[in-house]
């Protein structure tokens, strides 16, 4: 399965705002087993989000929008995608009823033709009930491409793809990503031989060329990270996958050089 995340949104691209719906959405779809090759971030334009959506099922066969299915003009998201599936927009019953709950629990006047906007979903779509916010996401399916929308606030958009997204994912891709982390001691207290992450990489030898599982480093400010990670049909498989790698990282550092290691969650 191989993903595009698209957030939309002119705040993302003025640097409003950041962008924490794709680090989210990358760390889960990763944990799910799913491929990310592209993030796009696009504005609020109807042109530019069509082209975003053309040039991303060239690449991937998944792609999930964020943001953009509120109630005001600049929200065109699922609009856009109807178009792009050729499909009608219809009124989904349950969502216009789970919207008008959400705004007496808000204690928010009924603005009826914004709701009704909000629950207008793509003709033969699946429907995701929002149930911290107002916006519902919509999964869409056709000839082996799909497109899942989310509401763009991180509050809606987390819950959402927890409680629908990732059991759909993993029923599609039938495997799991696990990783572990392993932090060396920063600069000062590695033995020369270690310091830096060209030497790290040197001395993990033939492991960096390793398939599955994976193992690659990462410079960070307070010393280097090296990564193991293992594509498995489940957690239990991928860490027996990656224990003997992770033994042996250990033999080439030293337990003493290894200031933590643990899964990356
Ligand atoms: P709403 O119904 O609130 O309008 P929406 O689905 O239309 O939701 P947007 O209008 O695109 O979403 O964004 C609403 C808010 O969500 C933004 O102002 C911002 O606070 C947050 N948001 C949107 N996209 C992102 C993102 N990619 N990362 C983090 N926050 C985001
Ligand atoms: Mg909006």
């Amino acid at each position: 399965m191989i993903v595009e995340i698209i957030c939309v949104g002119t705040e993302l691209l003025l640097g409003n705002i950041l962008n924490t719906n794709a680090q989210y959405l990358s760390k889960k779809l990763a944990e799910a087993g799913a491929e990310v090759h592209f993030q796009t971030v696009v504005g609020d334009n109807p042109a530019r989000i069509m082209d975003a959506v053309r040039i991303a099922f060239t690449r991937a066969d998944t792609i999930i929008l964020s943001g953009g299915l509120g109630p005001t003009k600049d929200d065109m998201t699922k609009e856009k995608i109807a178009e792009f599936f050729g499909r009608k927009l219809v009124l989904d019953e349950a969502a216009l009823r789970n919207l008008e709950g959400f705004m007496n629990r808000m204690n928010r006047e009924t603005v009826k033709k914004n709701i009704r906007k909000q629950a207008m979903v793509p003709e033969g779509s699946t429907v995701l009930y929002n149930h911290h916010g107002t916006a519902p996401g919509i999964i869409l399916e056709e000839n082996g491409r799909s497109c899942i929308m989310l509401p763009g606030p991180p509050k809606e958009l987390e819950p959402m793809f927890e409680e629908y997204c990732m059991e759909w994912i993993r029923r599609r891709t039938q495997c799991v990503l696990v990783s572990m982390n392993i932090k060396l001691r920063s600069m000062k207290e590695a033995p020369v031989s270690i310091v830096g992450e060209a030497a790290v990489e040197e001395a993990l030898g033939d492991l960096v060329n390793g398939v599955n599982p994976t193992t690659a480093t990462y410079a960070k400010e307070d010393g280097c990270l090296i990564r193991v990670t293992a594509e498995a049909p489940d957690h239990e498989e991928a860490m027996k996958m990656m224990a003997p790698v992770v033994e042996r990282i250990k033999e080439i550092f030293g337990e003493e050089y290894i200031k933590e290691l643990k899964e990356d969650i």
